[in-house]
């Protein structure tokens, strides 16, 4: 059956990628309201294709953007059943002249695809609904229950997905969950999550005067909220990259000297994140290395900054206000409400006089450990063996799937995160793309997984 289902698979390639081509030209931005229309066609475009495959496919709303479900289950009762999770919307794909083609018209160049959403997440997750496919046209059947819950607002911090797995935790049971939204190592070399971090954001308001004023009239007078913003997120880090919020690292786990080790293995260095970001040196803690700062360090960055008049030529005003969005990654034992606070207090702390610091929008997901024990995840590190060649590498990921948290709390099954993109797949940036063969990879991982549950 399993080659059966896998040459199916390699005969329909061409049509496989022409339906993600359809798929990716969907601008189905979480982020922005005025595309919300998209995101429900993105949502309409997924289910109507799961109902045409032959599953039980709905469009289920939620306080936001809407959930795709979608089931398959056979006639006997006792067979296993894998839940896959994915997310149907993207990151903004703001700047768009740093694009080498459009961001919504996908193309194929030099065996990429490139689009918005290729790696992260529509390619992955429709890799996954294509073997769903593969089996149930070359078979007719499946030897796994499947579910489908692919969401439309992971890339604005799910903010409503705890709710409706807890509100359909009937509908959801499952005996194992299958992620794939993140890298491979390299094509040879396949990567199981065992952690990913948490995330915590917020957008911070420095206000000093109530409105923007003559800067030749009260400059010199009063406090420029720009330099206030400034100063502020200025003390919360030192030179070399540790944050210095008070408390900050209190609840992080010391690292063992095994599980240094472990880190150490994998061949990912200071040349690689220059290489794969342009940056002209890596930097951070200097006590740790680039996999322990990605794995089990937290971090505190700002996401973007803006005061004042940005537009062409000058204006010669003093603000009245100044922005920032900040986001700290956290690692197990961090607690999202505390991180919260600890560095809100730090920003008052810092804030010099005449400067009102307010915060809004404060959200928070804690990190999250897999055991790797489960006979459903041995089965994914069989399938991605087989797939790509070698058995995989066990990673800590410094990215964050808020998801992954609410399936182990909610859920309580085993997690299997194994994603089909590459390191260099641009995700969030402009030029995203995924590989046409990690495209194809992807659904025979997904065919074999399904077989060796
Ligand atoms: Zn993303």
């Amino acid at each position: 059956m399993l080659n059966r289902v896998l040459d199916y698979a390699r005969a329909h390639r061409d049509e496989y990628l022409k339906d993600l081509l359809e798929y990716l030209a969907i601008p189905s931005v979480s982020a922005q309201p005025d595309r919300a229309r998209d995101v429900k066609m993105a949502a309409l475009w997924l289910s109507g294709h799961l109902h045409e495959a032959g599953l039980r496919a709905e469009v289920m709303p939620t306080a936001g953007h809407p959930v795709v479900y979608a089931e398959w289950s056979g006639p006997d009762h006792h067979r296993p059943t894998v839940l896959i999770y994915g997310h149907y919307d993207v990151q903004p794909a703001e700047p768009f002249e740093l694009w080498h083609s459009e961001p919504f018209r996908p193309v194929v160049r030099d065996g990429y695809l490139y689009a918005r959403g290729a790696s992260d997440n529509k390619g992955q997750h429709l890799a996954h609904v294509k073997a769903v496919v593969s089996y149930l046209r070359a078979e007719g059947t499946l030897p796994v229950n499947v579910k489908f819950l692919i969401e439309g607002e992971e890339e604005i911090g799910s903010p409503n997905l705890s709710a409706f797995i807890a509100a359909h935790r009937d509908l959801l049971a499952c005996d194992c969950v299958m992620i794939s939204d993140g890298a491979l190592f390299n094509l040879t070399q396949p990567v199981l999550t065992y952690g990913l971090r948490g995330l915590v954001g917020f957008e911070v308001q420095v206000r000093c005067l109530d409105r923007d004023v003559h800067s030749g009239h009260y400059g010199g007078n009063v406090q420029n909220p720009a330099f206030a913003l400034a100063q502020i997120l200025a003390s919360l880090k030192d030179a070399q990259g540790r944050v210095t919020v008070p408390g900050f690292y209190d609840d992080v786990r010391v690292l063992s000297a095994e599980e240094r080790a472990a880190l150490a293995r994998i061949p990912y260095s200071d040349a690689d994140v220059m290489r794969e970001t342009g940056a002209s040196m890596a930097f951070g803690e200097p006590e740790f290395t680039v996999n322990e700062r990605k794995g089990v360090r937290p971090t505190l960055e700002v996401n973007g900054m803006w005061s004042g008049y940005t537009g062409p030529g000058s204006k010669t005003i003093i603000p009245a206000t100044a922005h920032a969005k900040i986001t700290c990654r956290l690692v197990p034992n961090q607690d999202p409400a505390k991180v919260i606070r600890l560095v809100q207090d730090a920003m008052r702390a810092a804030a010099p006089a005449g400067a009102e610091v307010t915060f809004n929008d404060a959200r928070g997901t804690p990190a999250s450990l897999v055991s790797l024990d489960a006979p459903q995840i041995q089965a994914a590190a069989r399938a991605a063996a087989a797939t790509y060649g070698n058995p995989p590498f066990y990673e800590l990921e410094g990215g964050s799937i808020p998801v992954v948290h609410d399936f182990q709390s909610l859920l309580g099954k085993p997690i299997a995160l194994l994603g089909f993109g590459l390191p260099d797949d641009n995700i969030h940036s402009p030029d995203e793309r995924f590989a046409v063969v990690c495209y194809e990879k992807g659904i025979e991982a997904s065919i074999r997984f399904i077989a060796e549950l």
